[in-house]
């Protein structure tokens, strides 16, 4: 979702006429789009903060600083505010606008007539790529519902982005016409509950419908979604991702503990029962389709045997991939008011851990299978000497060849399998 909202404020600064620069010696802007599911995520924050703000002080005085995102959150951080004073602006997750009206009003201050950029052909609403991206971005982001109105234990996020709010399926739509004219192939579609996308409309728009909208895009190959909520993936989605070649079958589907009591303490809305009801139901719909889950260790409370309970799950289920999060109190959030945060770091390390060590394996099996198989794959990049692109399922591959690929979908037959990537050869266009 930050990538999504950072390229949406490149797209409006780049409609201003500012261009992209890597290096902060030559910026007049620098904004830091934030994260702050976990601790970590924030103390990165505040470092990056302290090093910026020391440069503005010291040999940038006309650095204009923003920062954005979830340390902002939908009211403001005053708290922030006051132990940062060299920033500029705030901006509240997905908007851009503060920081754009103040560009505006300071090109207008120094008298600057030709604010518009070289790019200003392009119409208002329509989101552009930075110009240094274009013919080198093939994969990107789209948000179609922002916020959040679920209430796990557990999550700060609707307190940051704030209640659910689904965008009109024409915005959504131009946008993503816009990206395939600039030469994306492959867009995601983003929403905290992307399945949820259109409950809280006016209309009968609904996830199943908006895909097969853009799926009518010209110039768009793979259209993806992410992430569902377990209670919301119905059977008319999961028949129009299994009936639509340009969705790609695979699914988020997050878990988070296999033991029913804490997924009772994070109020989840679902039973283990029911998860494993519904991944029953996606393999049914989509045999060779790849399936993706979250999980979190060491919740409050959660004691060896019901850990063992997500192992068991994970290793029933043999899912593709796994995110695996250590449990970290956010400040405001049900289980950190009236949960104590009672498993040791070591323990959540070690339940981390062992989690990874399944899936490792799992991975590595599940990998192997595609051995000698021929797999379409949207070729993204260039790295360490190999070709790098994703098959339908989201799986890693690298291949060598002398052409330039970046952008085409091509066939690549499987030599080599681990557990994280592949790799394979390019068979003959
Ligand atoms: S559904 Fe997801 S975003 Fe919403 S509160 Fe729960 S974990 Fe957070």
């Amino acid at each position: 979702m930050n990538i999504a909202d950072s390229l949406r404020l490149a797209s409006g600064l780049e409609k201003l006429g500012a261009t992209k620069t890597e290096d902060i010696a030559e910026a007049d802007i620098a904004v830091l789009n934030t994260c702050v599911v976990r601790q970590s995520a924030e103390d990165r924050a505040y470092g990056w903060l302290n090093r910026v703000g020391e440069i503005k002080r010291n040999t940038r005085p006309d650095l204009t600083v923003g920062l954005m995102g979830c340390l902002v959150g939908v009211k403001g951080n005053k708290k922030v505010a006051g132990t940062f004073p060299d920033i500029d602006v705030f901006l509240p997750p997905s908007d851009p606008e503060p920081l754009l009206n103040l560009v505006e009003q300071q090109t207008e201050k120094r008298s600057e007539t030709n604010i518009v950029g070289r790019r200003h052909s392009i119409q208002d609403g329509e989101l552009v790529l930075p110009a240094e991206d274009c013919g080198t971005t093939f994969v990107s982001y789209v948000p179609v519902v922002y916020g959040c109105s679920h209430a796990c234990t557990f999550c700060i996020i609707p307190f940051r982005r704030g209640i659910e709010r689904s965008r009109p399926v024409d915005q959504i739509v131009a946008e993503c016409k816009s990206l395939a004219l600039q030469g994306v192939k492959e867009i995601t579609l983003l929403g905290q509950i992307v399945d949820r996308y259109g409950y809280d409309l006016q209309d009968d728009s609904n996830l199943a419908l908006l895909l097969e909208q853009v799926h009518d895009i010209q110039g768009l190959e793979r259209i993806r979604f992410l992430t569902s909520h377990p209670n919301y993936l119905d059977d008319e989605l999961l028949r129009t991702v299994a009936d639509l070649p340009k969705i790609c079958d695979h699914i988020e589907v997050p878990v988070q503990s296999g033991n029913n009591e804490i997924l009772e303490k994070m109020r989840r809305g679902y039973t283990v029962e029911q998860y494993n009801k519904l991944i029953e139901r996606i393999r049914e719909f989509m045999p060779k389709g790849s399936i993706s889950c979250d999980v979190i260790v060491g919740f409050p409370g959660e004691t060896e045997s019901q850990f063992k309970d997500t192992c068991d799950l994970l290793s029933q289920h043999k899912f593709d991939k796994v995110h695996i999060a250590k449990y970290s109190p956010r400040p405001g959030t049900v289980s950190a008011r009236r949960m104590e945060d009672d498993i040791p770091a070591k323990v959540k390390e070690n339940r981390r851990k062992t989690l990874d060590d399944i899936q490792a394996s799992v991975q590595s099996d599940i990998n192997l299978q595609l051995l000698g198989n021929k797999e379409e794959v949207l070729v993204e990049g260039y790295q360490r000497d190999k070709w790098r692109g994703r098959t339908r399922t989201n799986k890693l591959v690298f291949f060598e060849d002398d052409r330039e690929w970046a952008g085409n979908l091509v066939d690549v037959e499987i030599k080599w399998t681990g557990p994280w990537f592949m790799e394979g050869k390019l068979v003959a266009p």
